[in-house]
């Protein structure tokens, strides 16, 4: 049985713990919050008392946390993944951050005998849960061909699309993809609301054409519903938003629609929504009208 050290057991590490867990693979999971532990000893895994003893005990890590400082506290510190994995262990970062901290770990586990790779996720919450993710992979190819068995029962479409980092520019192509289509769909919403229509109604019609997407499959509902439990918050959103602008900066692009939709991901957050679901983009563009419920 392969073991399998899991840093990073929330919305998207919780489900996706328990999938490895159904599939087989034995694992040792860590978290900051004690709750989180008791869900994966619930679920038939092993808690750890740190990120670093997760990966002393594993075959391959998988980390799963907010953003680059909790990715380098939990990988790059002293007594942290790369510190204690044993050389061979194949080490997999499926945050979303940025690309050049996905190359740092490269290189640093390169000099410990670690393989890393940098495999972000899309898929949201319900794709976590049902095994279904899109996931993007940056890294040698021998090392890809390796996470596979991993990757299995945690997504579906699961593409090798570049070297160290490669995976993250495409998490932030993702990313400018999703903001920018919830934006939108959030002003549909109150374009046919404000002219006295059923926007339920109007965006059935939308989700059969041209304009159909998985963001009006998934979420039409509870946007119109005005529910905004996350699923995937603004806060996230906002962190990938600045990945998004510096990755442009760095390949000497213009994102002019991609920096609108950042400005407005910052206004949710400077307006209180931080800490529900992207799709509140809806109370930004409420908002910008006056048209707020
Ligand atoms: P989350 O906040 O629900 O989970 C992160 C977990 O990491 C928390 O349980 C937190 O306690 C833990 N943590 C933080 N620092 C830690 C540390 N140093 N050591 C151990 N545990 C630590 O976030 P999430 O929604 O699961 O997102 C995780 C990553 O996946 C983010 O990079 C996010 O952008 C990305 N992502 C999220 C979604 C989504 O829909 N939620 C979709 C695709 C990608």
């Amino acid at each position: 049985m392969t073991k399998v050290g899991f840093v990073g057991l929330g919305i998207m590490g919780g489900p996706m713990a328990s999938n490895l867990l159904d599939a087989g693979f034995e694992v040792i999971g860590y978290d900051l919050v004690p709750a989180a532990l008791e869900r994966l000893s619930e679920a038939g895994g092993k808690p750890a008392a740190s990120a670093g003893q997760a990966a002393a005990e594993a075959d391959i890590v998988i980390t799963m946390l907010p953003n680059h400082p909790h990715v380098e506290a939990a990988a790059l510190g002293e007594g942290g993944v790369l510190d204690s994995a044993k050389p061979g262990t194949l080490y997999i970062d499926m945050s979303s951050i940025r690309p050049e901290t996905a190359r740092r770990l490269a290189e640093v586990g390169a000099q410990r005998g670690i393989r890393v790779l940098d495999a972000p996720v899309s898929g949201g919450e319900k794709g976590a849960i049902d095994g279904v993710l899109s996931i993007m992979v940056g890294g040698a190819a021998e090392d890809f061909a390796a996470a596979q068995p991993v990757f299995a029962p945690l997504g579906r479409t699961v593409v090798h699309v570049g070297p160290a980092g490669a995976g993250q520019t495409v998490k932030a192509a993702n990313q400018l993809v999703v903001g920018g289509t919830y934006a939108l769909v959030a002003e549909a919403i109150v374009l046919m609301e404000a002219s006295g229509l059923d926007a339920s109604l109007g965006l059935d019609v939308l989700a059969g054409g041209l304009a159909g997407s998985r963001i009006l499959e998934l979420k039409r509902g509870s946007m119109v519903a005005r529910e905004f439990q996350p699923g995937f918050r603004i806060d996230l959103h906002h962190k990938d938003m600045g990945i998004i602008v510096d990755a442009a900066r760095d390949a000497g692009v213009s994102l002019p629609v991609g920096n609108l939709v950042a400005a407005l991901i910052a206004a949710a957050r400077a307006q209180g929504y931080g800490s529900l679901d992207h799709s509140a983009l809806l109370k930004v563009a409420e908002n910008l009208s006056g048209a707020a419920a």
